[in-house]
């Protein structure tokens, strides 16, 4: 085994998956990391809500908006309102009559607890007995502020300061713009600490050491190894064993529990398709399976000159469509598009979809929906 890179190794933003399934840390050195246009659209986000902090608290730094690749109106609004966010706690502090102390990517140490491991935490503000650690998310995937992730940061902010300040609480906070999302949650510093010493340090010492367990669950979702990797394949494989039960039909308790697996084994056994597909462009040969030329589509090899040939000819080439509300929304920005179209915008019926009871949306009345199926009926009948 390829020594691991030391900082990527057991990262804070891997946590979930290493404190959880141990065995994944030395698996996952096995796959690049081949990054994602979320991951550089995050970056860019980061470094702009970095800049804009720096400039409300009057410290120096350049503005990187022009070299940005992912800079547009939805992430300065995010950004801004990150900024805006954090003067709210500033001065809500300062009402009290106390003087906070912030740090903008504090660089954290946490190598007292897993090995060979940094983390940056994206701001902390120091005020009166508490400590906060804020994490700016701009995905689009919830994260709560009990996430490991910022517990471990906000276990690197206590080490780095706890003999500066005299803090006894931690405060955590998720800031996630784009989905109108702030999480809280709070523990004694006391308590953190517990915690690190009695669960995170030893697992932390599994995962380096390469022992412990492999273990499914919603951590694989991030796992370099997902694909190919044998405990999950067995997990989502399980699905299979409806085809050979008996009797004949499937019971309502396995169709239940077929659909709380489905979404994943398709989302599995997609990227099993892609991997392979990649692998075998690669070269590898899997038994039974050879590559061919999928479906080719005709495309114009000069569109300035067709424009010119149709409309020589005496037709318009072109056709004017709006764009869609998506779009004009990241277009103006979420504050103009509000100011302008508000009154424009509604929001139809969505189509019934099953999800498990623990989803937060009220449960859909069947005689409603009823009653509008008898109205489009209707309709179409006196179309008709
Ligand atoms: S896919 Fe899941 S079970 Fe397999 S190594 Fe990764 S985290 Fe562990």
């Amino acid at each position: 085994m390829r020594m691991p890179d030391k900082h990527a190794f057991l990262s804070p933003s891997s946590s979930e998956r290493w404190f959880n399934c141990t065995k994944s840390a030395w698996l996952c050195e096995q796959f690049p990391d081949l990054g994602s246009v979320f991951a550089a659209e995050g970056t860019d986000a980061h470094r702009l809500c970095e800049f804009l902090l720096h400039d409300m608290l009057g410290m120096p730094d350049t503005d990187p908006r022009p070299g940005m690749t992912y800079y547009n109106q939805e992430m300065e609004e995010a950004a801004q309102g990150y900024v805006q966010f954090i003067r709210e706690k500033l001065e809500a502090w300062k009402a009290k009559g106390a003087l906070p102390t912030v740090f903008v990517e504090q660089r954290v140490d946490l190598r007292a607890y897993i090995p060979e491991s940094m983390g940056t935490s994206d701001c902390v503000i120091i005020a009166d007995d508490e400590i906060e650690i804020i994490d700016f998310k701009y995905g689009m995937y919830r994260v709560p502020a009990t996430s490991l992730q910022l517990r471990i940061y906000a276990l690197g902010a206590c080490e780095l300061f706890r003999n500066l300040y005299d803090f006894t609480r931690v405060r955590m906070t998720i800031y996630q713009p784009r989905l109108g999302a702030v999480d809280e949650a709070s523990m004694d510093v006391e308590e953190l600490y517990r915690w690190a010493a009695e669960e995170l340090k030893p697992r932390a010492e599994l995962a380096f050491a390469g022992q412990g367990n492999y273990s499914v669950g919603e951590w694989c979702r991030n796992c370099r190894a997902r694909r190919t990797c044998r405990e999950l394949a067995a997990h989502q494989l399980e699905i299979a064993k409806y085809e050979f039960t008996e009797p004949p039909l499937l019971s309502d308790e396995e169709i239940a529990d077929v659909l709380g697996r489905v979404d994943d084994l398709v989302s599995w056994a997609t990227g099993v398709k892609e991997y392979a597909l990649q692998a075998a462009l690669d070269g590898r040969r899997f038994a039974g399976w050879k590559l061919v030329e999928g479906k080719s589509v005709r495309k114009f090899t000069d569109d300035a000159c067709v424009a010119a040939r149709v409309e020589a000819a005496g037709i318009d080439p072109f056709e004017k469509k709006m764009l869609g509300l998506t779009a004009l929304e990241k277009k103006l920005g979420k504050r103009d598009f509000q100011n302008l179209l508000a009154d424009l915008v509604v929001r139809s019926q969505g189509k019934p979809v099953l999800v498990p009871v623990s989803d937060k949306r009220a449960e859909m009345n069947l005689a409603s929906v009823e009653f509008a199926a008898e109205n489009d009926m209707k309709e179409v009948n006196n179309h008709e």
